[in-house]
């Protein structure tokens, strides 16, 4: 049966002409033979695909490092670019301002979205008490408390970089941000004199670019071995007892997918949502199989341009932002899955903490980069907000959400990533700078990957 499946696939595969297929398939069939080949669930036994799975994660490994590789070169040249176009200062203002705000208006429904399902469905009331108590509270109480700076104040002041040269090697996305849109703005205000500058920063963006087509050579055996040394580690039973908190959660991002976004697309700039998504269907694909918003920007990027007729100005703003700050689906996860665990533990779920927990998810996940399971770190920040006494207590039930982590992690980096790419494209449409011509001629679209 298995072997059926794999070999229809790999025809599939052979069969599709588009790349974006490719990667589906691709994906599909890593999973397929992740469940197959996977790797020993004992720590003392000896592991049968040694080899296989050495291979794969090198594969695997190496295209997240070269997608990472261009992310800071891209993120500081995207956006002098795009800030340095804006022109003066008031249309920066009045252009940061709108994207601010859809960013914070996706979040806080997402938020909102994520409570309403928690308390509904009532997830955690369904577990056993001692699935939860044999957790492995120690080392996860360790791992948390090694999140920094989890007071309010000095987030804020970590926004500012002490040194943006520092904040770079670091890759620190952030203040790398704050830094460069001031930059950016100083740039374009000094006319003549930072046209040198501008120049400079075009051409670094242009290459980037062109090195992001390069490296998605690698895009269809990268993506493979990811969801396949994915699916080997953990397998598809550690589920467990766990499905019904992860079906809330995937119900909460179809929602998001398929009414939000549509919505608002649909009543606020009249575009057919599919349009959308057809033109973003690479960097869709990439974003599950790397579980990194951040590692996608280039392809968000190029497919924004090159196929949702976004312009240039708007996409190298709004892009580059939106992967490090607006993560709607992070949100979401984050309120339900510290409601699920006070549910869990009896916790009683007062409105008052409701509240708390919608409030500091926002923030928590503003404050989560966009790599792998950085939501699940940076809860630590949401339940700190509830109360030291909660934090020791829920920390041992999120050892056990670790297990299942990363497929949750894959499908929330899409709708962070859609979610992003539905803002530039309304800010586009209400600044005129939409070509709709192009996004809906599918047939005119060129290959992004
Ligand atoms: N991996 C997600 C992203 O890159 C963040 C998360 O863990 O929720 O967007």
């Amino acid at each position: 049966m298995r072997a059926k499946a794999f070999w229809l696939i790999l025809v599939a595969l052979g069969l599709g002409t588009k790349r974006h297929w490719h990667i589906l398939v691709a994906i599909l069939l890593g999973v397929l033979l992740g469940i197959s080949f996977p790797y020993p669930n004992m720590l003392n036994q000896p592991d049968k695909y040694y080899l296989i799975h050495q291979f794969f994660d090198v594969v695997g490994q190496l295209f997240i490092r070269l997608i990472t590789m261009i992310v800071v070169p891209l993120v500081v040249s995207s956006l002098i670019v795009g800030v340095s176009s804006l022109g003066d200062s008031r249309q920066l203002g009045r252009m940061g301002g709108k994207v601010l705000f859809y960013f914070l208006l996706l979040m806080s429904i997402s938020a909102l979205l994520g409570a309403g399902l928690a308390l509904w469905f009532n997830p955690g009331a369904q577990l056993q008490q001692n699935f939860l108590a044999n957790a492995d509270t120690a080392s996860i109480i360790r791992e948390l408390q090694q999140v920094p700076n989890q007071d309010l104040q000095a987030m804020f002041f970590n926004m500012i970089p002490r040194n943006p040269i520092e904040s770079l090697a670091k890759a620190d996305l952030v203040p790398v941000i704050f830094f460069t849109l001031l930059f950016g703005a100083a740039v374009a205000s000094i006319g003549e004199a930072g046209k040198p500058i501008i120049n400079f920063f075009e051409s670094l963006f242009t290459a980037t670019m062109k090195l992001t087509d390069w490296v998605m050579v690698l895009a269809v055996p990268g993506v493979f071995s990811l969801a396949f040394i994915t699916v080997a580690k953990s397998g598809l039973g550690v589920f467990g007892q766990l499905w019904i908190y992860a079906v809330v959660i995937l119900l909460g991002l179809l929602i998001q997918l398929f009414v939000i976004f549509p919505l608002m697309l649909k009543f606020l700039a009249r575009i057919n949502f599919m349009n959308v998504y057809r033109a973003i269907s690479e960097a869709i694909m990439v974003a599950f199989g790397t579980a990194s918003s951040s590692a996608t920007l280039p392809i968000t990027i190029a497919c924004m341009e090159r196929r949702a007729g976004v312009s240039n100005r708007i996409a190298s703003f709004v892009l580059p932002t939106g992967a490090t700050i607006n993560k709607t689906a992070t949100t979401m996860f984050e309120v339900i899955a510290v409601i699920f665990l006070m549910q869990a533990y009896h916790i009683p779920i007062t409105p008052d903490k409701v509240g708390i927990i919608v409030l500091f998810s926002i923030i928590a996940s503003i404050g989560a980069a966009g790599v792998p399971s950085a939501g699940l770190i940076t809860i630590a920040i949401v339940l700190n907000s509830i109360g030291h006494y909660e934090m020791d207590y829920l920390a041992g039930g999120i050892a056990m959400l670790w297990s299942i982590d990363r497929v949750l992690d894959m499908c929330r980096t899409v709708v962070n990533v859609v979610s992003s790419c539905t803002v530039a494209t309304l800010v586009a449409s209400s600044e005129g700078e939409l070509n709709r011509d192009i996004l809906n001629n599918h047939d005119a679209w060129t290959e992004v990957v």
